[in-house]
């Protein structure tokens, strides 16, 4: 790591400072949701950076479920968050913990400060509460309980502890400074009585700790050095290192905070998700339209793009916005080299080759990846009867339209030149049937006299083909309009954020694909199976991107 020149980012630099003048001598990070949701692509950022810090520092990475709020946590949300912490290929070994483990040692820390004098019992309400807090410009007022005797607040802490209070009734406030600049020191609620069941330590406690409280204390017991999060804890950091110096913890973590990732037109939000879910214009938390962690796998992004990603968007103190484009930009790159490209035709029509063999199949073979040889080849079936795209005949083309039309040759990609003779519509004026005739001199790779094509298009041996489903997706909202509502802050939705094609066809050798595959259509995008609704006689595939953008790398 010595010869390395790549410029660090500013943790890096604080964590370089902190390890040279000895303030810990190893790194430990966590990873410490709520597990209240699933997790999107801005928690992907902060798995991967912690993560990464562990791996490079040679140090260790817990997972911790922030579990201390009883109301709105379930089981469910554990589950999914290990399997999406997995996916992404962030290891925790063995380093899995529950915040809910640690209540037998946040109440001893709340004994210790009522014991020095730094915790008391307050029976203000919540709204007197905020009336003593004061403003960011006028200093709060000492509640009226603030100056009971430790005896008192060990009596009546007990009292809240062993279910004699009501909800609410009483609180554990720190006793710090009501005139303090900044309001979270202003004697700040410690521990509140919730007559609830938690879904780890079922009734145990009728009290429960503050976030604020809990989290440095969480951090501290397991020896977590940086302890990183993002910006909006920045007001809370006093707090966090009052409190970890107040419980006397030995070597105590520190925190760090950096910016929350954003993606411009995209939902990242929670609680938005949620909505969306709970409304059904989403097919769950992992709608491949929602940028859920899982949503992201189902669609077919990969770990190795996130990763690209995150890594590409660096780790800043400025808040911003990144470009939906982006992420595009590197989910092509990861498969580009990877995929095996095949050949699928989502608005099919026939092509009928008059003068190849009726009954006759032949078996071409065609490369997986001309960029990638290591993919080798398969077979290919070809005959008479093959499906193209709609859109690649014409009958009156415009100017420079190179692929079919009366009386033009074009190449099938890996196969033969054909030239169009003529064609055949239905009552409605469609087009139902190309008719060709082929040039059997021009197989593929035996040359071609030095005849020229323009154009080459992609095809499907019609009695070979499996027939699909694909479905395209767009932005889930209006790019136009913005995220957001001004008016009621609903969302502006896309009306034509999904598109199902029903009719496409595919060719034979997709019968092996699996949930996740993926692979490259032919001259229309990348395309992965979704893993909820495909099964092998109809498979159901999602646009993951498709082949072209407008996005820009940044310089
Ligand atoms: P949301 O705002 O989506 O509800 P949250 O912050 O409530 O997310 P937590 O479970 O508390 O979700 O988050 C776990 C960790 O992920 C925290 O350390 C949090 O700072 C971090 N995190 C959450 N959202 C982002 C984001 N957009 N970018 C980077 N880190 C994030
Ligand atoms: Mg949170």
């Amino acid at each position: 790591m010595e010869n390395e020149v790549v410029s660090k980012n500013f943790i890096e630099q604080e964590i370089d400072k902190d390890l040279a003048e000895g303030v810990y001598d190893k790194v430990c990070t966590r990873f410490p949701p709520e597990p209240n949701g699933y997790l999107h692509i801005g928690h992907a950022k902060s798995i991967l950076l912690n993560y990464g810090l562990a791996q490079k520092y040679h140090g260790t990475f817990n997972m911790r479920f922030d579990d201390t709020n009883p109301t709105k946590e379930k089981e469910e949300f554990v589950d999914s968050i290990m399997e999406d912490i997995r996916w992404l290929g962030a290891d925790w070994e063995d380093r899995l913990y529950f915040a809910s483990d640690y209540f037998d040692q946040m109440y001893e820390c709340a004994v210790r400060l009522i014991k020095k004098g730094k915790a008391y019992v307050c029976d203000l309400s919540a709204e007197e509460i905020r009336a003593y807090r004061g403003t960011l410009t006028e200093a709060g007022k000492d509640s009226p309980y603030r100056e009971r005797t430790v005896e008192e607040n060990l009596r009546l802490f007990e009292e809240m502890r062993s279910g004699a209070c009501r909800d609410g009734e009483k609180v554990l406030r720190a006793k710090i400074d009501m005139a303090s600049p900044n309001i979270n020191m202003r004697d700040p609620v410690i521990y509140r009585v919730a007559h609830m069941s938690h879904h780890r330590t079922g009734d145990k406690w009728c009290i429960y700790p503050m976030y604020d409280f809990a989290h440095p204390i969480e951090d501290a017991i397991e020896g977590i050095t940086h302890s990183i999060c993002t910006l909006e804890f920045e007001d809370h950091r006093p707090l966090y290192d009052w409190v970890v110096k107040e419980c006397e913890f030995e070597n105590p973590p520190r925190q760090i905070e950096f910016a929350k990732l954003y993606l411009t037109n995209v939902v990242t939000g929670k609680r938005y998700i949620k909505k969306l879910v709970e409304d059904g214009i989403v097919d769950g938390w992992d709608d491949p339209r929602l940028v859920s962690i899982a949503a992201l796998r189902r669609r077919g992004f990969t770990p190795e793009s996130i990763k690209m990603f995150i890594e590409m968007c660096g780790v800043s103190k400025a808040q911003s916005s990144v470009d939906y484009a982006m992420l595009e930009y590197c989910i092509r790159e990861d498969l580009k080299m990877k995929n095996a490209r095949m050949m699928a035709v989502l608005d099919p029509i026939k092509l009928i080759i008059d003068n190849y063999p009726e009954g006759e199949t032949e078996f071409l073979d065609v490369p997986n990846n001309l960029e990638n040889e290591a993919l080798g080849t398969r077979k290919v079936p070809f005959c008479r009867e093959l499906y193209i795209e709609r859109d690649d005949f014409m009958e009156e083309p415009p100017k420079k339209y190179f692929r079919l039309f009366p009386g033009n040759e074009v190449r099938l990609m890996s196969a033969y030149f054909v030239k169009c003779e003529s064609f055949v519509k239905d009552e409605n004026g469609n087009v139902t049937e190309v008719h060709c005739t082929y040039d059997p001199e021009t197989k593929s790779g035996s040359g071609f006299n030095g005849r020229k094509v323009k154009g080459t298009i992609h095809w499907v041996a019609a009695p070979y083909a499996k027939k699909a489903e694909v479905r395209l997706y767009e932005n889930l909202v209006d790019e136009e309009k913005g995220v957001y509502n001004k008016e009621d802050g609903s969302l502006n939705l896309n009306p034509h954020s999904l598109t199902i094609l029903k009719n496409c066809v595919v060719e034979p050798g997709f019968s092996e694909a699996k949930p996740y595959d993926s692979f490259q259509f032919v001259r229309t995008g990348y395309f992965c199976i979704d893993a909820k609704d495909s099964v092998p006689d109809a498979l159901i595939f999602n646009r993951i991107v498709s082949l072209k953008s407008s996005f820009k790398l940044p310089k």
